[in-house]
């Protein structure tokens, strides 16, 4: 444990006590203890709701430096991603899926790629992180755990509402599994501009013909969600444009300060169909 102020770096918030765990095991056993403690990986989001005192921790578990956090395998059953790689390690990497590498190479500037963490990402739960639909398109299976033992939950059903996920108070979040898939797939962020900037509409997409497909975006509901009937109709072999009509009526657009639902609406339609139409 540090006392505030030690190295500067929360001298603005009244945070009376920080832990940094180097092991699992240590973290864990710290998240039990403290579970009303802010959890950090990267702080790229953390920091800003301190910064603007949204977020007002009183203590914090910084996972930095927790090694059990950040690594990258083959496993039974697909391609694990712990929570504490950076969206720089999945691009350094060459082993993550094109999908995932897309989405890493969006967020934010390079100084931001360096710190970004995937399970910061996730639990975040902004509806426009930029990684969330690729978790949904490659049907992947995030691993959370605490003192009391692992569970597996598929992203499907993670987030489960605006800013709310599956994790319980003592519970953290460790990785995500890939299992093997085939099929074409297709990444494409729409924001402001180019680079650095928050999506209006993120996309991920993978099609298989005739066997699956996953059709599914961010920024355009409370969470990040699949257009099952879309997906339905184009394993089907409907036509492009039934698939685009669909995908229109499935989302849920708002109007916010970076976009309208019309303008939502109309590029999700146009992102699957210039895709589809491209194999
Ligand atoms: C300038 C700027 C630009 C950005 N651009 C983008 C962008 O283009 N696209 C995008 O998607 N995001 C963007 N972001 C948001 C942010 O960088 C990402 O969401 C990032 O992936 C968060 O990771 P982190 O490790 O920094 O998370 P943190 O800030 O450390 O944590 C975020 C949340 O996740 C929780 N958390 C983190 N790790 C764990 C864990 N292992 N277990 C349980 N809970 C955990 C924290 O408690 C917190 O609630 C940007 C942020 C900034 C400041």
């Amino acid at each position: 444990m540090r006392q505030p102020g030690a190295g500067g770096l929360l001298m603005s918030a009244p945070v009376t006590a920080l832990f940094r765990p180097r092991t699992l095991n240590d973290a864990l056993k710290m998240r039990a203890e403290q579970p009303g403690a802010t959890v950090m990986a990267g702080g790229t989001d953390v920091m800003v709701y301190i910064e603007s005192g949204t977020l007002k921790p009183t203590a914090i578990l910084d996972l930095w430096g927790c090694s059990g956090l950040r690594w990258q395998q083959s496993i039974t059953g697909g391609q694990f991603h712990g929570a504490g790689l950076t969206c720089t390690d999945v691009l350094r990497s060459g082993q993550s899926h094109p999908l995932l590498e897309a989405a890493a190479a969006t967020v934010g500037a390079v100084q931001i790629q360096n710190r970004a963490t995937l399970g910061g990402n996730i639990c975040n739960a902004s509806p426009a992180g930029d990684t969330l639909p690729v978790w949904l398109a490659l049907k992947a299976e995030f691993e959370v755990a605490s003192v009391r033992g692992r569970r597996r939950i598929p992203a499907a059903s993670f987030w489960q509402g605006y800013k709310k996920i599956d994790l319980r108070p003592d519970e953290l979040f460790l990785g995500i599994l890939i299992p093997p898939l085939f099929g074409h797939t297709h990444f494409r962020k729409v924001g402001t501009r180019l680079a650095q900037s928050i999506s209006k509409v993120v996309f991920a997409g993978r099609y298989n013909p005739g066997v699956d497909a996953c059709l599914a975006f961010g920024a355009v509901g409370p969470t990040p969600m699949r257009c099952l009937k879309a997906e339905t109709a184009l394993v089907a072999g409907a036509a492009v444009d039934d698939v685009v009509q669909l995908v229109r009526e499935e989302i849920a657009p708002i109007d916010d300060i970076r976009s309208t639902a019309v303008y939502r609406r109309q590029v999700a339609g146009n992102i699957v169909r210039r895709w589809l139409t491209s194999l």
